[in-house]
């Protein structure tokens, strides 16, 4: 047997479970509504370009509808309901999550292309815990450190990214509600699924119509959203380009803003740290979710007296990962989430290798169908670079050297972005410190890629303002008299 390597048989997750309909209407107070101008499109799976389902186009006279129906249920409903009600929906919306956690994680394998290991064992646990998180808080509000009778702020317009579709949803809507506010969530266009199938469960906890409108569309649909005059809050997570459009286009409103852009995180390897466990950090930091991540380790920076150890030792892991079909439970590696993606993807590694980095892949076998990109690394790769200055967004790791801490914190930092970073050392006392130099929202110490309810998460520079998660996530849906980036 010495030397044999035993085959992983396909272990595909059913889609039985699923009650996916051919057509969706916009969610807007309370019901599936036709739209007005009765424009669709389709969503696919990245894996195979299968069409899911057709979902509405929503335009400017549906967004009004549905800012419409937020303001009605925040007057007459969310607001004025004691803060101890509007905890129990958030309870009861959090158990359903939990009880349908294995229908939402199929949909959002099929509808992004991640795998169901991650949806089922990440990303859906974590809805539920932050709806639990945020159901907690409704009634202690006064107890927040925002002043003694913190006050909703009316109506949020929430966009949301196509990386992490429910999840997302969940940071938006959860602390808006529990803090009183009414939403209209806008998914990414070539996402949208779990965020109808979310309505749904609206509807089963009986949550009071108006209080979560979804309007599926495309950029102009966000846009007529963030453009609305009746929006008092706007919630995005995107890139930083659209970040800076909202920005221009709310200055000056009474709009309040909070705004989770892109980033390129350092994720920083000191000689002494434990190497094997480095590795699946690193690993950790870059392949989960096929690199979607706005806070993906996307640079690693590693001490040059350990780059060799570590170089072939990520080598030896990334040889082990399986990419493949989202569904199947054995897969590590999902599909690119659009054709648009793999397609900036492709661009910008074939500008790394014209810049003269050393590009390497494992051998794998990509499916013919579909989106598919094979983790890479790049070596040699320096800091003019633009793949080491640039959001890739996929499974692309940019490897730097540096010799001293200080000469670590200065590559770290040297980004426009500051959304997270990684430290892997021996050291507490180099932690701390190096804590203390990064410029980065938030800084993991020997883990990467962990996110918790109670731990705010939010950038710096390009990487946006605002924090989502924890209590100080309850900041941005309450009238403290901060107004976002105006103070
Ligand atoms: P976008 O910023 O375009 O998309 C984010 C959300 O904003 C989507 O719902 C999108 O709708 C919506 N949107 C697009 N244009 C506007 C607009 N003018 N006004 C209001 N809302 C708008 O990101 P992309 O999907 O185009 O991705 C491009 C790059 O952005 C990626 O390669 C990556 O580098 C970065 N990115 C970063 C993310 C993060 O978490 N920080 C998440 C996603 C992307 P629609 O999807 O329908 O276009």
């Amino acid at each position: 047997m010495a030397g044999k390597k035993f085959l992983y048989a396909p272990a595909p997750e059913s889609r039985a479970i699923l009650d996916l309909k051919s057509s969706y209407g916009l969610f807007i107070g309370g019901e599936f509504v036709d739209p007005t101008d009765g424009r669709t499109f389709k969503t696919v799976s990245p894996a195979n370009e299968e069409v899911l389902a057709e979902v509405t186009d929503a335009g400017a006279a549906d967004v009004d509808r549905a800012v419409q129906a937020a303001r009605k249920a925040y007057d007459k409903t969310w607001s004025t309901m004691p803060a101890r009600e509007r905890g129990k929906y958030l309870y009861r919306i959090a158990r359903i999550i939990q009880e349908r956690a294995r229908e939402l994680a199929v949909l959002e394998s099929l509808d992004n292309g991640k795998p169901i290991r991650e949806s089922r064992d990440v990303d859906i646990p974590l809805v539920a815990a932050y709806f639990f998180y945020y159901a907690g808080w409704a009634d202690k509000l006064q107890h927040a450190g925002f002043g003694p009778n913190p006050q909703p702020l009316g109506v949020a317009g929430q966009i949301i990214p196509w990386n992490f579709p429910l999840l997302m949803l969940a940071w938006k809507i959860a602390p808006a509600l529990a803090c009183g506010n009414t939403v209209v969530l806008k998914p990414a266009e070539t996402t949208p699924l779990t965020a109808l199938l979310f309505a749904e469960i609206c509807q089963q906890a009986d949550l009071p119509p108006g209080v979560v409108n979804i309007i599926t569309g495309a950029g102009e649909t966000g846009r007529a959203l963030v453009e609305h005059p009746g929006i008092d809050k706007i919630a995005f997570t995107g890139s930083t380009e659209v970040g800076k459009m909202i920005a221009r286009s709310t200055a000056g409103s009474k709009k309040k803003v909070t705004l989770e852009l892109g980033g390129k995180a350092a994720n920083i390897v000191f000689d002494d740290a434990p190497i094997d466990q480095a590795i699946e950090g690193i690993v950790n930091g870059i392949f989960f979710n096929q690199g979607h991540v706005c806070c993906a380790g996307s640079r690693l920076l590693v001490q040059e007296s350990a780059h060799d150890a570590v170089i072939a030792g990520l080598k030896r892991r990334l040889g082990t990962l399986r990419v493949g079909d989202p569904l199947d439970k054995n897969t590590d590696v999902g599909a690119i989430n659009s054709a648009e993606q793999l397609a900036r993807i492709k661009e910008l590694s074939a500008v790394g290798e014209e810049e003269g980095a050393e590009r390497w892949s494992p051998p794998c076998e990509l499916p013919d169908r579909g989106f598919w990109f094979a983790p890479t690394i790049f070596t040699g790769v320096s800091q003019a670079h633009r793949i080491a200055r640039e959001e890739i967004f996929g499974p692309v790791l940019s490897v730097l050297t540096f010799r001293t801490p200080a000469e670590a914190v200065e590559k770290a930092n040297n980004t426009p972005y500051g959304l997270s970073a990684g430290v892997w050392t021996d050291k507490g006392s180099l932690i701390l410190w190096m804590a203390n130099q990064l410029r980065a929202g938030v800084v993991w110490a020997n883990t990467f890629n962990r996110f918790d309810p109670t731990s705010p998460f939010g950038g710096y520079k390009e990487s946006g303002f605002g924090r989502e998660g924890g209590r100080h996530g309850l900041e941005a849906y309450l009238a403290t008299g901060n107004r976002g980036r105006d103070v």
